[in-house]
Formats: structure tokens, sequence, C-alpha cells
């Protein structure tokens, strides 16, 4: 078959950041020496420690990805019927939901925002007759906004929460960790997010006894003495990944704050031309993404086609909204989320890409908009 056309890519959407691999390998080769390799390891326990630091969070507990980890959450706060969730998410989200037999029921999200507020929680509480003891919030992109309120409307209504924070990684909200609401919430250390661990993840509880009953559930149910007392699950993360983020760890600082000069200058340059998610006056940033809202979604299909002629990878995310999904379809009127995942693309934010290839990008997004420059 005939190649045809191909288009070099210039800027990918995500590319992992990688460490020194001398710092990796000095860690790969210490499990090496002691030929521990898996199962509550030293290097596993290092991290453990230095993540419940950095993000200032006592009851953290590292698991083999973010999925895992929204599906540990759930059994270990003993979640049971019917799920208020958003639609305006990774698949994951819903998915971990439904792979334990919860219904999501979908709840609106703020068009500025992007996240679900008290008011479209309480609106899908009331309407879908469905009987909801938890809510499974996002902090889509970072941004964790309403969490406060959504706490105090979660204890009036007896609801339990957990967030999906999988974006959300050292973003504080009041000079706290943004994790740190809710009865739980958790984290993926995937390869593609801000820190990582290849693949990884983590969960943090409110209470000790919910991470005491998630510790040995992840090891397969067993008790101190290696006996199966509960039901379990395999979760845990290896020695391999835990060194990649070690070998990543002294690299926090320095990756999040050229994340977020990117995103600023994203904004400096496309300032008046798309619209920008609005973020909570209490919230840090962490530069996880950078989407930016269209006019309508023939004017993104324009831009995302002409910027891929250029090389310029886009992704139309998160697209479709959940709630239009044929396998979660009817589960909740939500025409902001739909309406938004239509019109909103991500543009390239990685470690590696430079301020002025961001205002090259911008240049491009600007011509392909027909503003004159
Ligand atoms: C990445 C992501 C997940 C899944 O995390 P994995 O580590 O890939 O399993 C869940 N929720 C959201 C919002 C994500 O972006």
């Amino acid at each position: 078959m005939p190649i045809k056309n191909l288009v070099t890519i210039r800027f990918p959407i995500v590319k992992p950041v990688l460490p020194n691999i001398d710092r990796y390998q000095r860690f790969i080769e210490s499990a090496f020496e002691r030929c521990w390799l898996t199962n509550n390891g030293p290097l596993l326990q290092e991290l453990e420690l230095r993540l419940k630091e950095y993000l200032e969070l006592d009851n953290l507990l590292l698991v083999a990805n973010g999925t895992l980890a929204l599906q540990v959450a759930y059994k270990s706060l003993c979640t049971e019927g019917d799920v208020a969730t958003s639609p305006f998410s990774f698949a994951a989200t819903a998915s971990s939901l439904a792979w334990q037999n919860h219904t999501p029921v979908f709840c609106d999200v703020d068009e500025n925002t992007f996240n679900v507020s008290p008011e479209y929680l309480l609106e899908a509480t009331k309407k879908s007759g469905a009987d909801i003891s938890t809510f499974v919030g996002v902090h889509v992109f970072g941004n964790a906004s309403d969490v406060r309120e959504m706490d105090h409307f979660a204890k009036q209504h007896s609801l339990k929460v957990i967030y999906d924070g999988a974006h959300a990684f050292g973003v504080k909200r009041g000079g706290k960790s943004a994790l740190s609401y809710g009865d739980a919430a958790t984290l993926s250390l995937h390869a593609t997010k801000i820190f990582h661990c290849v693949e990884g993840g983590a969960i943090t509880f409110r209470d000790r006894e919910a991470l005491a009953r998630a510790k040995q559930m992840i090891n397969f149910g067993f008790d101190a003495e290696g006996r199966p007392e509960n039901v379990g699950i395999n979760a845990k993360m290896s020695e391999m990944h835990a060194a990649m983020g070690l070998a990543l760890f002294d690299d926090i600082d320095k990756i999040i704050e050229h994340r977020v000069s990117c995103v600023q200058a994203y904004k400096h340059y496309l300032d008046g031309k798309v619209r920008f998610q609005e973020w909570d006056q209490n919230c840090s940033e962490n530069g996880a993404y950078m989407p930016v809202v269209f006019d309508s979604e023939r004017q993104l299909l324009d831009v995302m086609g002409f910027l891929i002629e250029k090389g310029v990878q886009t992704r139309r995310y998160f697209y479709p909204s959940l709630s239009e999904v044929p396998v979660y379809k009817g589960l909740g009127n939500t025409p902001n989320s739909n309406e938004l995942s239509r019109k909103i693309l991500c543009l390239p934010l990685y470690f590696d890409l430079k301020l002025e290839e961001v205002q090259e990008i911008c240049q491009l997004v600007i011509e392909s908009l027909g503003f004159e420059q």
C-alpha cells in the first residue's frame, strides 16, 4: 500500500517526562542487588513516604494504576447502589463504577469550571429517582473547584464522596492538598501524567481505618500471617515502577513550574481568541493540560485539521461526554457536558515543550481561526 502524505509530528499532544537515566539505573540496580522486585519493597516504601511528605497526605497508599485506585477506594469505602458522577471525564471514572456493578448517574457540569457543582448534584439526586449514596467527583484538568461546598452538601445528604484526582497532582486549595477533600481521592501516576511511575496510582483516605482496609485489599486480602482474611485483589506497585517515581522525584517542582509557564504562555497568546477553563481562585495550578474551547464544533474541526497538517497534534479531550457513549446512554441529562465535549480541544503540553514552541503553536491556531496576526 502506498504511504500517502505522512505528516511528521513536530509537537505531540503529550510526551512522558523521563528522569536522568543514570539516576534511574541506580534505583534499578539496588532492586537487583536485593532481588526484591515487588511486594511492599523498600523502593515503594521510600516513594510512598516521599509522596506523603510532598503532598502532605498522611493516609496515602500507592497502587498499580489510577483505575485500580478508584476501584479499591470504592471497595474500601463500601459504596453501594447508584453513584452520581461527572460525564466530563476520562472513561475510567465511569467504567470503574460500572465494573463494580454501580450504575453511574451523570450530573451535568458547570460550563466554566467544567466540574459538577452542588446544584447539578442536587438536580441529579432529585430527578433520577435513583438511590444515590455516593458521589465521585473529578478535579478536571486539575481544577478542584467547589470541593468545600461539595463536602458540605455530601454531609447534609449523607453521601460518601470520592474524588478522581488523576489530574490534580500537587494542586493546593487554600494552602492544603486538593486531594485532602472527600472521604477518599485518587491519583494516576501513568506515563502521560505530570509525575509518573510508568504505570501507577495512589489513593488517599480521610480515615485510617479505610486506609488499613485498602492496604489489605490490594494484597489479596491477606492478614498479617498471610491468610486471606477478606476478599482482595492484586493492585500492588512493583519496585521497578517505584524506581521511576523516585528517579523523577527531585524534578517534580521543576516539571510543574515549567508546565505552568507553558499554560500561562498559551493563555497570553490566545487571549480573546478562544475560551479557557475558569480556575478556582483558591486553587494553585499544576499545568496538567491545556484545554481550549471554541465557538463551535465546526471551528474546532477546522483548527484541528489545520494544526495536524502543520505537525501539531491535538486531542479532543474529553470527547464524547460519557453520558453520550452508547453503554452509558440514558444515565443522565447533561446538556452542558455534551456541548462542552464537542467544542473542547487539548493543545500540546509536556515538560520538553519550549515557550517559543508554545508561541509558534498559538500563531498557527490564530492563523487557522482567521484572525489578523
Ligand atoms: C488517567 C486517568 C485515569 C486512569 O488512570 P490510569 O493510571 O491510566 O489507570 C482515571 N481518571 C482520569 C480523570 C484520568 O485522567
